[in-house]
């Protein structure tokens, strides 16, 4: 692998990521960035790209594989080199820059680092009764809807990803099932009342056990009430939710306070040249929206900049004044 020499690395693509790209090719920063993901748009991309976002400043709703969208033709106008696939392993200070190794390998040397990383590297959690089905007619990700038409689905977990996609699959699959194993769920209220005056059928206090097909999935066993039902399901959605792990982050001398890292005003962490924003941060009244992700973006890009080139100032201008 090619090492690759940048001002700012910035580690997760996701929507802070991305927007993080976008300032610092503002700020006429060479932009490199890592995701452990192949494809770019963090959570929204991985979890809900077919959601309504409803609380992104300008936009009174917007899909979220379209704001993903905008991010990524945003970012564009940074020509950032992208290191998709890939993870971040190692952080070392150099004189003058910053060291991070990537799991392939590849060096990057950077002026600074901007770590966006999120919840971390996560995967999903997975369903005992799944194992050996992924693909096969079990999914931990509804990327896109279309696969469904038509089939039975049975969507198990009791979150907001379960019920977006009971929701959301309606009219398209022939029938849809939400199993839980509790009768309280986690998922936003408004959510789960509309999933209840939905055709969605909620069978509460039950586990699927077991999947069966030839092949392909085409029925699962659901115990419910001490009983085991079987019902047709040519498709089945473990929604159970994410392990995130920090990962390597944790081994790189960082201060981290409950899995997040700590950051002051300016989005600086404890170590010399290394910012962070978005969901990774942690402080006093921390809210892990992405509209906060947008707004420590350009505080940690802006602030990185004046640490890569102290000549530099913190307030870049207002970007309409170049138009
Ligand atoms: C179902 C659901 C619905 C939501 N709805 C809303 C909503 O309506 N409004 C709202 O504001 N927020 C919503 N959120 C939360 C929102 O998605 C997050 O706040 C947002 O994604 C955080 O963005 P981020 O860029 O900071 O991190 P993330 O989106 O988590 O992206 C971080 C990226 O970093 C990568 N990464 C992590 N560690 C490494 C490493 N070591 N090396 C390389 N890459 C790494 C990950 O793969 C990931 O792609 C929702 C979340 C979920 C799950």
């Amino acid at each position: 692998m090619d090492d690759v020499t940048t001002d700012l690395l910035i580690i997760g693509a996701g929507p802070t990521g991305l927007f993080s790209a976008y300032y610092a090719g503002f700020r006429g920063l060479r932009v490199a960035v890592v995701d452990s993901l192949p494809e770019l748009g963090g959570q929204i991309t991985a979890m809900y790209p077919e959601k309504a976002i409803l609380d992104v400043a300008g936009f009174p709703s917007v899909k979220g594989r379209d704001l993903v969208e905008g991010l990524v033709a945003q970012a564009a106008t940074a020509d950032p080199t992208y290191l998709l696939d890939r993870t971040a392993t190692t952080l070392e200070h150099g004189e003058d820059q910053v060291v991070v190794t990537l799991d392939d390998g590849t060096r990057v040397a950077a002026g600074g680092v901007l770590i966006t990383s999120g919840i971390g590297k996560f995967s999903p959690r997975p369903l005992p009764a799944g194992e050996g089905w992924l693909g096969r007619g079990m999914e931990f990700f509804v990327p896109s809807f279309e696969p469904y038409a038509g089939k039975d689905v049975v969507i198990v977990g009791g979150g907001d990803s379960a019920f977006d996609w009971a929701l959301n699959l309606q009219g398209i699959a022939r029938s849809i099932a939400l199993v839980h194993r509790r009768d309280a769920f986690r998922a936003h209220e408004r959510t789960v009342q509309q999933v209840r005056d939905s055709d969605v059928e909620i069978i509460t206090k039950a586990q699927v056990t077991k999947l069966a097909g030839n092949g392909t999935l085409e029925s699962v066993e659901i115990e419910v009430d001490g009983a085991t039902v079987t019902r047709p399901a040519q498709a089945l959605v473990a929604a159970l939710g994410f392990l995130a792990d920090l990962g390597p982050l944790q081994e790189w001398g960082l201060e981290v306070l409950k899995r997040h890292i700590v950051v002051d005003a300016s989005m600086r962490t404890n170590l010399a040249r290394v910012f962070a924003a978005g969901d990774i941060t942690e402080y006093p009244g921390k809210v892990r929206l992405i509209a906060v992700g947008f707004g420590e973006a350009a505080t940690a890009v802006n602030n990185a900049t004046v640490a890569i080139d102290p000549s530099a100032k913190v307030f870049p201008g207002h970007s309409s004044e170049g138009t």
